[in-house]
């Protein structure tokens, strides 16, 4: 079955994962890569039931972007120039009260190569910024939710003009 929450649809069945039985979810349509539920949400296992299993795909695999204009507001600006609205990375294990928060022009200053869009999760020691619901701290590397990454991917690489 399709879920769509927060403008992300993913695949849902009760399949087998080699020859268990498990929830198992699609999260790319174009890929054959079915993952066990219980990889996002530990308490799920094959005798969860299917309001369960939608439950954990909606707030673990899915969650929340953080809050609507979370993006141009002063908690998600770059450290060093002020530019609002475009795509942040922070500190790679850094105290969070230290964390500063650099964008693509200024990180392209320090450095030879320009940043790619597409692949551009993690450069040098710095990651991306992926605020959690609340806007006041960020995912861990890799460990963001499905929407909160779709958020952060969608902000533009510079500030428009
Ligand atoms: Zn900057």
């Amino acid at each position: 079955m399709r879920i769509e929450h927060n403008g992300i649809s993913v695949y849902l069945v009760l399949g087998f994962h080699g020859d268990k039985r498990e929830w198992i979810v699609l999260t790319k349509p174009d890929s054959d890569q079915w993952i066990p539920l219980y990889y996002f949400d530990p308490a799920i296992d094959s005798s969860s039931s299917r309001d369960e299993a939608i439950e954990a795909v909606k707030a673990r695999l899915i969650g929340e972007p953080p809050p609507t204009g979370h993006a141009t507001s002063s908690a998600y600006c770059c450290g060093k120039c002020e530019a609002r609205g475009v795509r942040l990375w922070r500190d790679y294990q850094t105290f969070l009260e230290r964390q500063t928060l650099t964008c693509a022009t200024c990180i392209e200053s320090e450095r030879v190569e320009k940043v790619d869009p597409d692949n551009c999760d993690q450069i040098g020691w710095r990651v991306a910024a992926v605020p959690t619901p609340s806007g006041k701290s960020y995912w861990g590397y890799t460990s963001g939710p499905m929407a909160a990454v779709a958020w952060w991917r969608a902000l533009p690489m510079r500030e428009v003009q």
